[in-house]
Order: structure tokens, then C-alpha cells, then sequence
């Protein structure tokens, strides 16, 4: 065969493949390169290489969300937890830089904004949240004048807060909202507070964090987190609970019940599963959220397709955090190569810790267990295993420090 004809049947093929026949080795293709995703990609490789795994990420690099609290209070930097994907392209992961727009089960295909389609055997979704920003009137505008800020993705808006911080006079009022549970990191907002009172103990004593709840009180940790409070920022933070923020603009938040000024506004909206969740059909509770068999993290909607971290419907008391995720994508992992190979998936077993900096050394930490329940066909917590820390420590922020280097090794290395 000529070398020209060669070309254009090969290029004929390569097209055919990507319109949606099965590709020769089966190809797993994995959504959103975060805890969940990224961790999975590399998982499928190293359990079984003769799959063909495709990671397709939007954003060039990985931006930490724990630790990023310690960014804003200036206790480390945007360096410490940026990574990139070279160790999962190492690992022979193909990694695309790139936003899938569109997912289409039936065909087995999904669609790329740059343009193209890609087919896939089995296709893994790990998008994250994004936020309900209908629910807080006038976010949307406030957000893009830079007004307000959620800062509840790690990147810029990191950067911007910790600038807002920076350049606000002492004796002015940074204000933290946090949503009704579930949210992403159940602590993250308080150890948000602890990381910014901090910060102005050190450098702008008169200032004030002001914490408006929507729940009825703190979510996670919280006798721990109200004696570091009391104890190392007394004065500094007033905590409201039951504070619901629905309306926003320059300069102020309303309530339910009233008008409250603020210097800095870090307003977290309520979150839902990322929107190609919702594009894909993978929503299946209170418009929000996308119910998996947790055997394999199979979407209860859409099959063939497993669905990750954050966006799941979280099975009882088990936390949205980094380190479920990252168990998520093994649970998948371990899964998709047993379906693969015709075999049946093991009945999984996952564990849970989420480290939070209540002083920029001393940390605190909640663990639990969650175990395949056949009996009830559910995931569910190991009654008398996990627990809180005793007290807040160094060591126990040593161990936050080292538990946050060896979860992006374990996901991106
Ligand atoms: C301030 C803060 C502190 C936290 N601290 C902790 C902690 O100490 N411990 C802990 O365990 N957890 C912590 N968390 C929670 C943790 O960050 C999340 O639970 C975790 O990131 C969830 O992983 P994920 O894979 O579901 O989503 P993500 O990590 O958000 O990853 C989603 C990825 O998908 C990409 N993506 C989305 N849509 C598309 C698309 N259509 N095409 C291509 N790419 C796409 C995104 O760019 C992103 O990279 C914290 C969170 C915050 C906000």
C-alpha cells in the first residue's frame, strides 16, 4: 500500500474510532483532574496498563482546595499547593486540557469545547460543584465587580481574598458565609475562620471575622474548633448561627432577618454537582445531586457511566472531602477493571480524615469508617471506629501537613 493511501485509511480509522466504535483496547475516559478524577486515571493504569485511560482536565494545573485556608492566612503559598499532571502522563495517562461540553451515553461519546469527539468504554465523572448562584440574590453581579468572593475553588479567587486581606486597614470586618450542609468540606469554613483570625492577631488585631451560619451551629469539629477560638482569638470572632445570607451587593449581605456591613465579603453559595452532571443527566436528588452504586460508583442514572467525589449523592454521614474522593476513584478503579475483565467488583471498605489548622501550627482532626452494608445495599459508617482529635496540637498539625503531601502523591504522582 502506498504511503499515501495508508494515511488516509488510517486517518479514516482514527475518525471512526473517535465517532464512537469500540476503540481496540478498552479506553476509559475520566472527567475533571481533582482528588477524584485524577486519582482514578492513575489507579486504572497502575491496577491494570492494558487499559487506555484518557484524564480530560480544563485547567493547565492542580490547585489544592486543603490548604488553601493556610494560603489566605499567608502561613504558606499558592506554590505549596499547585501541582501539574506530568507524573499521571508518567504513569501513561493521556492527559487533555480541555472542557468536555456534552456526554452521550447512548453512543458512548463525549464532546470536547475545543472540538471533537472521544469514545469511551467506561467514562468517569468527577466535576466537582459549582454553585446554585440563583439562591443569593445578586451573587452573580457581585462576583464579577469583584465584590464578593467564595474563594471555595482553589486558584484566583485564592489569590484575590488573601490580597482583600492584605490590603484592608486594621480594624475592619471580614465577612465568612457559609451555606446550609451538605457543602464541600464540612470544616473547611471554620478552619477558614481559625486561618483568617490568625492572620489578623498577627498583623491587624483591631480587625473582625464575622461568621454568618446558615446552620444552626458549626457542622464539624465544633467544640474543638469554639475552644480554639475562645482560647487563641478572644475578642477577634463573632459566630451567628442560623444566619442565612440570601441577598448580596457592595459592601453588605441580608439575611433572612437583617442588613449586615462588611469590609471583605467571602460568601460560599450552596453547591451542586458540576454542571456537566447536570448536562450529562447524572442529577438524580433535589436537582443537586447524582446517586451512585457505591460497589462500583456507577451513576444510578446513566450506565456505564461512574461518577465521583463531591457531586455524589454522599452516602450517610460520609463528608465531601478530598479524601473521599480519592477513595471514590479507588472503589471505581478496582471496579471498572473487574467489569472489564468479566469479573465481579469486591464489596469496598473506605476511611475518611479531614485535618483542620486552627493556629497556623496546631490542627485538629474528625476520621471515620464506611463500609458496604448488603443487608440495606448501602455504604454506611462503622459504628465505634474514627472520632475526634483530643486536642488541638502540633502534632496533630504535622500530621495535617504530611496527610495533604501524601494525598497529591497518591493522586498525582
Ligand atoms: C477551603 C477548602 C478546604 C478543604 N480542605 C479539605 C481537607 O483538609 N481535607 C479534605 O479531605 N478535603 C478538603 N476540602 C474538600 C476537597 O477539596 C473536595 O472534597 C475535593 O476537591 C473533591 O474532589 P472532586 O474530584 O470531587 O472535585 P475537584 O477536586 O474540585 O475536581 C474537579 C475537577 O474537574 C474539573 N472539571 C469540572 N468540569 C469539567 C469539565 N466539564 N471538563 C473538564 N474538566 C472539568 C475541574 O477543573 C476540577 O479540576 C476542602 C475544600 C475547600 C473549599
Amino acid at each position: 500500500m502506498k504511503r499515501r493511501e495508508f494515511l488516509k485509511l488510517a486517518g479514516a480509522l482514527s475518525v471512526a474510532g473517535c465517532a464512537g466504535m469500540a476503540p481496540s483496547k478498552a479506553r476509559v475516559v475520566v472527567v475533571g483532574g481533582g482528588f477524584g478524577g485524577a486519582t482514578a486515571a492513575k489507579y486504572l493504569r497502575m491496577w491494570d496498563p492494558s487499559i487506555d485511560v484518557v484524564l480530560v482536565e480544563r485547567d493547565a494545573a492542580f490547585v489544592s482546595c486543603p490548604i488553601s485556608n493556610l494560603v489566605l492566612g499567608g502561613f504558606t503559598g499558592m506554590q505549596d499547593i499547585s501541582r501539574g499532571y506530568d507524573g499521571l502522563r508518567r504513569r501513561g495517562v493521556s492527559v487533555v486540557h480541555d472542557e468536555v461540553i456534552a456526554i452521550d451515553a447512548a453512543r458512548k461519546t463525549l464532546r470536547l469545547a475545543r472540538g471533537g469527539d472521544m469514545a469511551y468504554e467506561r467514562l468517569i465523572v468527577s466535576p466537582g460543584i459549582d454553585f446554585m448562584l440563583d439562591d443569593v440574590q445578586g451573587y452573580d453581579a457581585a462576583m464579577r465587580s469583584g465584590a464578593v468572593l467564595h474563594a471555595w475553588k482553589a486558584g484566583p479567587q485564592t489569590v484575590a481574598l488573601r490580597q482583600k486581606l492584605q490590603a484592608m486597614r486594621d480594624g475592619s470586618v471580614y465577612l465568612l458565609s457559609i451555606p446550609l450542609a451538605p457543602y464541600r468540606c464540612p470544616p473547611g469554613p471554620y478552619e477558614r475562620v481559625s486561618m483568617v483570625a490568625a492572620y489578623f492577631k498577627q498583623a491587624k488585631p483591631r480587625s473582625k471575622v464575622l461568621v454568618l451560619d446558615a446552620n444552626p451551629d458549626v457542622t464539624s469539629k465544633g467544640p474543638l474548633f469554639k475552644r480554639a477560638w475562645s482560647e487563641l482569638y478572644p475578642g477577634i470572632i463573632e459566630y451567628r448561627g442560623n444566619a442565612r445570607v440570601v441577598a448580596v451587593s457592595a459592601g453588605s449581605v441580608r439575611t433572612e432577618f437583617d442588613t449586615v456591613q462588611a469590609d471583605v465579603l467571602n460568601v460560599v453559595p450552596p453547591h451542586r454537582a458540576g454542571d456537566i452532571a447536570a448536562k450529562a443527566g447524572l442529577i438524580t436528588t433535589n436537582n443537586r445531586w447524582c446517586d451512585v452504586d457505591w460497589r462500583t460508583m456507577e451513576s444510578k442514572a446513566v450506565k456505564g457511566v461512574h461518577v465521583l467525589g463531591d457531586a455524589t449523592l454522599s452516602a450517610p454521614a460520609m463528608p465531601k472531602s478530598a479524601s473521599m474522593a480519592n477513595n471514590h476513584a479507588k472503589i471505581a478503579a478496582a471496579a471498572i477493571v473487574e467489569l472489564l475483565h468479566g469479573r465481579s467488583p469486591a464489596a469496598p471498605k473506605i476511611l475518611n480524615t479531614c485535618y483542620s489548622f486552627v493556629s497556623e501550627k496546631e490542627a485538629i482532626r474528625v476520621s471515620s469508617v464506611h463500609e458496604w452494608e448488603p443487608g440495606q445495599g448501602a455504604l454506611l459508617p462503622v459504628k465505634g471506629a474514627g472520632g475526634v482529635s483530643a486536642a488541638r496540637s502540633e502534632a496533630e498539625g504535622t500530621y495535617a501537613w504530611n496527610w495533604a503531601r501524601t494525598i497529591w502523591a497518591d493522586s498525582l504522582a
